[in-house]
């Protein structure tokens, strides 16, 4: 179900699919348009789940898609072998900043700890 205020929601809608990185039924991903790291994607499922706290077990396959995609945009991005961090944040105090559940994709450089 999409959201009309939602931007990711809209990307969706809006966006050539074969300008993504990864597009499947369930999910899809493009590069954040500011990079942390030299490699920074953003892994988007296509229903409006409003963060990681709203996963229900019914996402089971949303989730599963997120993390399959993960593993293909590494190998193709090349960072599968050098690693990368997977992390999805919630609310203010973790800085997120649009309320449509995402996971991002980071590697290329050393990362620092977490926080
Ligand atoms: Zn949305």
């Amino acid at each position: 179900m999409a959201n009309e205020s939602c931007i990711f929601c809209d990307l969706k809608d809006s966006t050539d699919p074969n300008s993504f990185l990864f597009d499947d039924e369930y999910v899809f991903a493009l590069r954040d348009i500011n990079p942390r790291a030299p490699v920074h994607i953003l892994i988007i499922p296509k229903n409006h789940i409003v963060d990681v706290s709203r996963v229900r077990l019914e996402d089971e396959q949303t989730l599963s898609h997120m993390f399959a995609a993960s593993t293909e945009i590494a190998i193709s991005e090349g960072v599968n072998e050098t690693g990368y961090r997977l992390a999805i944040n919630k609310g203010k105090d973790a800085n997120m900043t649009v309320n449509h559940l995402h996971m991002h994709l980071m590697g290329g450089r050393t990362l620092g700890a977490e926080g």
